[in-house]
């Protein structure tokens, strides 16, 4: 049987998630959380969600005592995801977690602890982690195919618009394109060189303090060394419009793609020729895989869970700190 799960905030990013798991095999939209009933009213309509099903901000602890969902997929604002996780761990629920799964390293610690605590999965967001052309890639560099690789480039950005969005605003957020966008540079240059950095140093540019007050970042471009020898070089911003693109160097060979992380279809060569790996629409994807992590403990090529979201949070603290010190920040790992 399927793995039937809630939506908690109905907003941009949960309505495509919704319509995705449609067409999943494995997983099933059984129940929504919201602040906003006339959302809810939609929702049961297109969905077929049984009014015991629906939850509010204030009262989704009872969700302990609903048989009909297995898990809860936060996707609110950054911010609210620690709190919210630690209410759905503690009514024995699943939790997936959209990313960045909370807004520093210790939140995210505590996030893994209570789940832990509440003999729950804690997973993480990431889409890219099941993507066709990404773990192609993936398998060509384990399996030797592109040699010693020593240098990724990760660039991610977009124009961010209405100032007022929570986007912009610390309290919601965390910080800025950073937590949003620049995550996916992280995080990719940890899956596609296969390794854990050790250091990190970083600049920041602002071109408009209006718009991105103190503690939201713009533009920051950041280093990571590797135990290897490996850097990853990158750039997060929210002013560069449809910059998405990852680059691989290997002694052998190459591998990029660009699109890199967007919603698809991700392109994509290496120095073999083009990839040709199908698109399959990413939430879908996902939801299908997550579904067979908590239901029959499949293993992930690369990690899902929220260790691996802890791994991300540590190097955007590490990140924040070079910004603010203009000194090489030491990682532990
Ligand atoms: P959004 O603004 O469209 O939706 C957020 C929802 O949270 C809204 O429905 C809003 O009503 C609700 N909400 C609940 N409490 C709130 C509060 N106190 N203040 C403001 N809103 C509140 O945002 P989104 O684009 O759907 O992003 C939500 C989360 O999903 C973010 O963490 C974001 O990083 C993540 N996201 C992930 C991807 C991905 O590809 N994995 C893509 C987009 C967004």
């Amino acid at each position: 049987s399927a793995l039937r799960v809630a939506i908690m905030g109905l907003g941009s990013y949960g309505t495509r998630v919704a319509e995705a798991m449609q067409s999943s095999k494995m997983a099933k939209l059984t129940g929504v959380i919201s602040g906003t009933p006339s959302k809810i009213k939609e929702w049961q309509g297109k969905y077929k969600i049984a009014e015991k099903n629906c939850y509010n901000y204030e009262n989704f602890d009872q969700i302990k005592n609903n048989p009909d969902i297995d898990a809860v997929y936060i996707i609110t604002p950054n911010a609210l995801h620690h709190p919210q996780t630690l209410r759905v761990a503690k009514a024995g629920k699943h939790v997936i977690c959209e990313k960045p799964m909370a807004i520093n390293a210790q939140q995210g610690k505590e996030m893994v602890d209570a789940c832990k605590k509440a003999n729950v999965h804690l997973l993480v967001g990431y889409r890219m982690h099941f993507e066709p052309k990404t773990l192609e890639i993936i398998r060509m560099r384990k399996e030797g195919e592109l040699g010693k690789v020593l240098f990724f480039q990760g660039l991610s950005g977009f124009t961010i618009g209405d100032p007022s969005q929570w986007r912009l605003n610390k309290q919601l957020s965390g910080g800025g394109a950073m937590m949003d966008i620049g995550i996916y540079s992280i995080n990719g240059a940890r899956y596609m060189l296969g390794e854990e950095p050790i250091w990190v140093t970083a600049q920041e540019t602002k071109t408009d303090r209006a718009k991105f007050k103190e503690g939201v970042d713009e533009t920051i471009q950041f280093q990571l060394g590797f135990p290897s020898g490996a850097m990853a070089s990158c750039l997060s911003t929210y002013t560069m419009n449809n910059l998405d693109r990852f680059f691989l160097n290997g002694y052998k060979g190459f591998a990029e793609l660009q699109p890199a992380t967007g919603y698809g279809p991700i392109l994509g060569r290496t120095h073999k020729g083009e990839l040709t790996q199908p698109h399959i629409t990413h939430q879908t994807l996902q939801m299908d895989e997550m579904a067979a992590i908590i239901l029959q403990g499949k293993k992930p090529v690369v990690p899902v869970d929220g260790a691996e979201g802890v791994k991300d949070l540590s190097i955007i603290d590490a990140i924040y700190q070079a910004v603010k010190t203009g000194k090489k920040i030491d990682l532990k790992v």
